[in-house]
């Protein structure tokens, strides 16, 4: 069956250090399974990243995972993935994602989260693609992550304009049918030529 949407989902390779991080990735995957959905993630098998698509597939969702051959070497795949694309580098990684995603989401995670969560942002505000890009500011996790943005933007190094393509939530059952539904209504396709 054709999912009904494809979400990108950006998230830690560990688990955290308290029980509330994998319990919000479940939240997600289960989510996205119970409504017909697609994650499309890093193809990892470790951490928060294990952990969602673990839900989603537990929730009858689908999964893709993306990941380059360095890291299956590692053995850091997922192998039960419903379409697991082994890239050649971290480029082809991300724009991959992008390509097949609906919308975009960061979940608490580490260096490589944010990296991926500016990213998805960066391409949005440049116009590469029109989908939206969230934030799960779970108990306060990117608090001071969004007290710095809206620092920037005082310094004038960046625009209030560029801050609301941000969506931003602290409640998984509210945020998710949010960006999913924006995206559903106006899709914003990616020119990876661009990046
Ligand atoms: P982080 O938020 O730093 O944990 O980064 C998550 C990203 O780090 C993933 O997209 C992977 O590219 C990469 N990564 C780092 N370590 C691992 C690992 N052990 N398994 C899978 N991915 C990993």
């Amino acid at each position: 069956m054709t999912p009904k949407f494809s979400l990108c989902v950006y998230c830690g390779s560990r688990p955290g250090a308290t029980p509330k991080f994998a319990d919000a990735a479940i939240a997600v995957g289960r989510w996205i399974g119970q409504n017909g959905g697609q994650l499309v993630y890093g193809g990892g098998n470790n951490g928060t990243m294990g952990i969602l698509a673990d839900a989603t597939l537990a929730a009858g969702g689908r999964v893709v995972g993306v990941i380059p051959r360095s890291m299956v070497e590692r053995e850091w795949a997922k192998q039960d993935c419903d379409e697991l694309h082994v890239v050649d580098n971290m480029h082809q990684r991300k724009s991959l994602m992008a390509e097949r995603a609906d919308a975009f989401l960061a979940l608490p995670g580490g260096l490589g989260t944010f990296e991926e969560f500016f990213e998805a942002w960066t391409w949005r505000v440049l116009d590469f693609h029109r989908k939206p890009v969230a934030l799960l500011d779970l108990d306060g996790y990117y608090a001071p992550l969004l007290a710095f943005l809206r620092q920037s933007v005082g310094h004038g190094f960046m625009n209030d304009w560029q801050m609301d393509m941000l969506t931003v939530g602290n409640d998984v059952g509210t945020l998710l049918p949010q960006i999913v539904e924006a995206a559903l209504r106006s899709p914003g396709g990616m020119d990876t030529s661009e990046i």
